[in-house]
């Protein structure tokens, strides 16, 4: 095998280095889902290789995201997102703890603010215990008043173990972790194409070949095209964009507050979550687009949200609203169809696809990590 140059995220050197014909595996994709599996695999005496088109880790989905680290209510009890929802967790407040990410367990109310969504939230708590899902109980409205002054509803399910994390900061520190343990994480390297060779796959990249017996694919939104290399065309991802926007004053709110999720909205409805800041936002909504990458700013939403806002914590006026982003999941499910699980898939033997990885991927992660470095 001839060299390739390449970019190592740690000191962003261009070193010129020799490819080792014994790669074991090579990560696709340096969002949260790739540093959380190339972390698992570097425990292992394994060679591991992390390939990231950008110029840097998690630019994508893993940066454009609430932050918050799911309980596991919303997903069908023994399904993947369920389960990796709930054990990842877990599994991410105990890394934070340990590797100093910036993290708050903050805790979240759901409300049912009028009777007809009192079956919604009575269906989400019977979900989410159904799930295993820790720490919830349904609290009335005097004890929501406790909970969170500024906030009425009839009812709320409680969840303890709700957060938020520096998504940006675990995902460096996966990726840290690994590369100290001599993973090669590598920036600026797009995969361009594969070919079987000899039992190992032959990858095309933009920094030159790199030969590989195993691959993981966690190219997020780009997957299903990353999947199409090895000859698997069974997924479409289309893109369902979230728009964001902060509120000038946050103080008043220590927990996140959602309204109870209505059938059919592709998203959790426009609710309030916090950064570690302080600050306090509302989004994202969830709206199908045609064009993933693009991030023009949805100023025009700014009253869709502020009513949104007010029927979820009282008068909140237009002007309160400052413009704060957005982010684009990666959707199996096209528009009106109903939500499916994260895919996580061998085929051809050797390389594991992940697909689908829309909310909790954050969440869920080292979870779907631990899942993926058991199989390879
Ligand atoms: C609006 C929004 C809000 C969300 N909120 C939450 C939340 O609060 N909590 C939660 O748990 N989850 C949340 N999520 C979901 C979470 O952000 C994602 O599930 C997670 O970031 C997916 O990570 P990933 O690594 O799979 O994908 P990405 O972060 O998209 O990473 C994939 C990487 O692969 C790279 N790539 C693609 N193609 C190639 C190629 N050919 N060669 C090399 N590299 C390639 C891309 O550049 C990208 O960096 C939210 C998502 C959105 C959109």
């Amino acid at each position: 095998m001839g060299a390739i140059f390449l970019r190592l995220w740690s000191n962003d050197a261009v070193t010129h280095l020799t490819n080792p014909d014994g790669v074991d595996v090579v990560v696709i994709g340096g969002g949260v889902v790739g540093c959380a599996v190339a972390e698992a695999l570097s425990r292992r005496s394994l060679s591991v290789f992390l390939l990231e088109s950008e110029r840097g880790l998690g630019l994508r989905g893993s940066s454009r995201n609430s932050g918050v680290v799911h309980s596991g209510l919303y997903y069908p009890p023994a399904s993947l997102k369920a389960g990796s929802c709930v054990d990842g967790n877990q599994r991410l407040y105990a890394w934070c703890e340990q590797a100093g990410v910036a993290f708050r367990k903050t805790g979240k109310l759901v409300l049912a603010r009028t009777v007809e969504e009192l079956p919604h939230l009575q269906r989400l708590f019977d979900n989410a215990q159904a799930s295993g899902a820790p720490g919830l109980s349904l609290v009335d409205g005097a004890a929501i008043a406790r909970l969170e002054p500024q906030v009425h509803g009839l009812c709320a399910l409680h969840c303890e173990q709700s957060g938020i994390v520096d998504a940006v900061g675990f995902t460096r520190s996966l990726a840290s972790a690994a590369a100290s343990r001599g993973a090669h994480v590598v920036v600026g390297a797009r995969v361009l194409g594969a070919a079987p060779v000899g039992g190992d796959h032959l990858l095309d990249t933009t920094l030159g070949p790199l030969r590989a017996a195993r691959i993981v694919n966690a190219g997020g939104f780009g997957a299903p095209a990353i999947a199409g290399f090895f000859g698997v065309h069974h997924w479409r991802h289309w893109a369902c964009r979230g728009d964001y926007f902060r509120l000038r004053s946050s103080a008043a709110y220590r927990r996140l507050v959602y309204p109870v999720k209505v059938p059919g909205d592709p998203g959790l409805g426009i609710h309030l979550t916090l950064g570690l800041d302080g600050s306090a936002r509302l989004g994202p909504d969830a709206r199908y687009v045609d064009d993933a990458d693009d991030v023009t700013p949805a100023e025009h939403l700014r009253s869709t949200f502020a009513a949104a806002a007010s029927r979820l914590l009282g008068p909140v006026a237009a002007e309160d609203l400052i413009y704060d982003g957005c982010g684009v999941r990666s959707k199996l499910a096209g528009p009106g169809a109903a939500d499916v699980d994260f895919v996580l898939h061998e085929e051809p033997a050797g390389v594991i696809h992940l697909v689908g990885i829309e909310s909790p991927g954050l969440t869920a992660s080292l979870s779907l990590a631990a899942d993926v470095s058991q199989r390879v």
